[in-house]
């Protein structure tokens, strides 16, 4: 147990994430839409022309969709309507893509969860 713990410093640990910094506007970014539920904000490295992050405020123990519980299906809706209006304020209504990376193995680096908005070029099915 105590080697698990060791190998997974930061998964669901429930330590604060860049993402609170963000919140706080303590670290600076490029903020696309936000209300009192949700925060959109631009990829510090983008992998489509429009490339925004959706983060619910408050964490509340989401750290992956993967430790989703049923208090959660709230934000989770809030989170995914704020995808599509963010993909009408960046103008790709037409065709984009809503990516949850869920743990280690789906390449989940950041512990809060998020909902990557991606766009402005012809997608490739399957993801890598
Ligand atoms: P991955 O790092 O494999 O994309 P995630 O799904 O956890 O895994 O995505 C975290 C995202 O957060 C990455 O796309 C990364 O570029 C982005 N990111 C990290 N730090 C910042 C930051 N300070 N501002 C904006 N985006 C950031």
């Amino acid at each position: 147990e105590l080697a698990a713990i060791a190998a997974a410093p930061n998964a669901n640990s429930g330590a604060p994430t860049i993402f609170d910094k963000i919140i706080s506007k303590e670290i600076p970014s490029s903020i696309v839409y936000e209300d009192e539920s949700v925060l959109a904000f631009r990829d510090i490295s983008p992998q489509a022309p429009v490339h925004v992050l959706v983060i619910p405020k408050l964490r509340d123990g989401l750290t992956q969709l993967g430790k989703a519980e049923k208090r959660h299906e709230e934000i989770l809706g809030q989170l995914l309507h704020a995808a599509k209006i963010v993909a009408e304020k960046e103008g790709i209504s037409d065709g984009f893509r809503v990516v949850i990376n869920s743990g280690a193995s789906a390449c989940q680096s950041v512990y809060h969860l998020h909902l990557h908005v991606l766009g402005g070029r012809q997608m490739k099915w399957p993801p890598g």
